[in-house]
């Protein structure tokens, strides 16, 4: 079972799953800390992941509710 690279918790399913040249993607969004991150495998191993958290996404929509989160806090 993955873990959320942010918060750890335990992921089930993946969201989205797709092929990506040579690797197979799958996409989660962490149900605890709405973090989104992808883990990159190759013949069944996992190679690689990218977290939204730390930004090895890039911009995506996760960053922009984060930081409307933040603004309503202030
Ligand atoms: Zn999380």
């Amino acid at each position: 079972m993955p873990k959320c690279p942010n918060c750890t918790a335990h992921m089930k399913e993946p969201d989205k799953e797709w092929d990506f040249g040579r690797f197979r993607v799958k996409m989660y969004k962490c149900t605890k800390c709405g973090n989104q991150f992808r883990e990159y495998f190759m013949e069944n191993t996992l190679k690689f992941v990218l977290s939204a958290h730390n930004g090895g996404l890039g911009k995506i929509r996760v960053t922009k509710e984060t930081m409307d989160r933040h603004k309503t806090y202030q």
